[in-house]
């Protein structure tokens, strides 16, 4: 029998409020510090289409991090498996902006959800895209069905005026010959992919591919290829939540991605996928009442891929 899930939304918002006041707002650049700490919100698409939503589910926030899954997305379509010729796929135990391993490593960064790989993937994609800004708003309006999906340009002005250690970690990559592209280019895109806006509907929308084998439920075009599909969620699963990835697979048991703006992807493979949004933060950088809110979401629908 399938669980109630707008009852269990319903108790979620309610349960975890109390949390609100324990997170800690992102505040390396000043355009995401006045996000509002009790903001809540989550919404939830079946592979049915079926759309469940509580709270500011259709309040559009900065996705960050969460974007990193759409360009591996985009690059696993465009170049397929030689994309991994100059990345890893394991996670990487250190803070997704860290410069040490990268030494050790040779200039490889460990997957493309710490930022040295997202800049990696950013400077594929250039070769493959005209302009891989554009191709990222195109990706994301038809995955989501909406047209009116942008960047928040004061937060990609404020990364890049804040984006030192980014700025590092590319010089860093260039000087290891892992990135073919001028550097401030290439930042540029990566800082605009992170200033994405867009809502709980609507990163869920743009997820349930990846819970339906890599077919949009909504047209029925293909997204992804099923191995490709295949690939976003285990790394997803293994490297998605910063250095917390076994904690919540733990608690929550499913692949998901989170972002510094406080929101939180994830999907349930054959049955739906789900995006929560609530910008405190908590000591790795997961929103904190968003992981409890997945973590009662999938303990109460008893539905994990464990
Ligand atoms: N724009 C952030 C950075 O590059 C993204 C961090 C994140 O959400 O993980 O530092």
């Amino acid at each position: 029998m399938t669980a109630d899930y707008q009852k269990i939304l319903d108790h979620i918002a309610i349960d975890v409020r109390p949390s609100f006041a324990r997170g800690k707002i992102a505040d390396y650049i000043p355009a995401l510090a006045a996000a509002p700490r009790d903001c809540f919100g989550m919404a939830v698409i079946c592979v049915s289409g079926d759309e469940y939503v509580v709270g500011e589910a259709d309040r559009r926030f900065s996705v960050q991090s969460i974007s990193k899954v759409f360009a591996l997305n985009m690059a696993l379509r465009a170049i397929g498996a030689p994309l991994w010729d100059r990345l890893g796929r394991e996670p990487s135990g250190n803070p997704f902006n860290s410069l040490v391993q990268l030494e050790y490593e040779n200039g490889v960064p460990r997957n493309p959800f710490i930022n040295a790989g997202a800049l990696v993937v950013v400077d594929r994609l250039m070769d493959v895209c005209a302009d891989p800004k554009v191709a990222m708003l195109d990706f994301v309006r038809e995955a989501a069905g909406c047209d009116d999906i942008g960047f928040d340009q004061e937060v990609a002005a404020s990364e890049a005026a804040w984006g030192y250690r980014n700025r590092a970690l590319a010089n860093f990559l260039k000087g290891f010959g892992n990135l073919r592209h001028d550097v401030d280019e290439v930042l540029d895109i990566y800082f605009h992919h992170c200033a994405l806006a867009m809502s709980c509907r609507e990163i869920s929308r743009a997820f349930v591919h990846l819970a339906n084998g890599g077919i949009s439920p909504r047209t029925g075009a293909a997204v992804t290829k099923p191995e490709h599909t295949k690939q976003v969620n285990a790394l997803m699963l293994t490297c998605g939540l910063y250095d917390s990835v076994g904690d919540f697979a733990c608690r929550v048991g499913i692949p998901g991605k989170s972002g510094v703006g406080g929101g939180i992807a994830a999907v349930i493979p054959g049955i739906l996928s789900i995006c929560v949004y609530s910008p405190g933060l908590d000591e790795s950088g997961n929103s904190l009442a968003g992981t409890r809110a997945l973590e009662i979401f999938t303990t109460e629908s008893a539905i994990s891929i464990f």
